[in-house]
């Protein structure tokens, strides 16, 4: 199984997971994590990773916020793809936006597959509906996502256990949120328990899960304002003692390049 981010942070996010080809799946199997990107940036982007939009098996939505929702019906509408979400999330969503779509709703707490990827799903504290993260396991490699969450549970920690690679939300160093000229409620959102990772709770998570298998680590979601690259990748090093350079950043203009599980 390999991924790579298509763009991450508050302007949009998108990933793509791909199982590689098999027997049943003799193409391979891919789906993409949220689109907050218009259709014609999204396609740019599969395009940049070499995806063709039409073999998109599915596409998983982590929450309403519009930069995971943005582009998602649109391109689902265009490209004919399926949508999964939490029936939360879909509450939120404007039912004129289903037409032509083909559109599934998943439980935060129920595995389901999609081709050879069985999707885990997991509920995290945010503030929308029903949001909810997900690990992606394809039998050999198994992969964790976690974005868009304001602190760490015990749920989180027993669902990223075991993974081979993670994507991690780096919101913010907190002292940089602090020194910042965000208004005073924007702040204490950001921050607060349905708010966004910082990079030192981050790191607490990664630090609790167990590791054995962890080989790629992402940092994603980092605010333009209130973070660096280099303060993320020093905390997730500290985390898993890795050197720093080990460390991806997702950024919002580039994503990152295919993380293959099986290197
Ligand atoms: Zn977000
Ligand atoms: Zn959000």
């Amino acid at each position: 199984m390999r991924f790579a981010s298509l763009g991450s942070g508050s302007e949009g996010n998108a990933l793509v997971v791909e199982a590689p080809a098999s027997a049943s799946h003799p193409s391979g199997c891919r789906l993409l994590v949220d689109c907050g990107f218009g259709v014609r940036d999204a396609e740019q982007r599969l395009q940049r990773a070499g995806i063709d939009p039409a073999t998109l098996a599915a596409i998983l939505v982590t929450h309403e916020h519009g930069d995971h929702l943005g582009g998602v019906f649109a391109l689902a509408r265009r490209h004919g793809i399926a949508v999964w979400a939490s029936h939360g999330t879909l509450q939120s969503v404007m039912t004129a936006r289903f037409d032509r779509v083909v559109v599934n709703v998943c439980s935060s707490h129920a595995r389901f597959a999609i081709g050879p990827i069985e999707v885990r799903p997991f509920p995290v504290p945010h503030d929308a509906r029903e949001p909810t993260q997900f690990v992606f396991d394809d039998g050999r490699h198994r992969l964790g996502l976690l974005t868009d969450t304001g602190r760490s549970t015990a749920h989180i920690v027993d669902s990223l256990s075991d993974c081979d690679g993670l994507v991690m939300e780096c919101n913010h160093d907190e002292a940089m949120l602090e020194a910042s000229d965000y208004p005073y409620p924007l702040k204490r959102r950001i921050r607060g328990d349905y708010g966004h990772l910082s990079n030192d709770v981050a790191a607490e998570i990664v630090s609790k899960i167990d590791r054995s298998r962890l080989r790629h680590v992402v940092a994603a979601h980092l605010s333009r304002t209130n973070n660096t690259s280099d303060l993320a990748r020093a905390a997730l090093a500290s985390a898993t003692g890795w050197a720093p350079e080990r460390i991806v950043v997702a950024d919002q203009s580039d994503g990152c390049a295919w993380q293959d599980l099986a290197l």
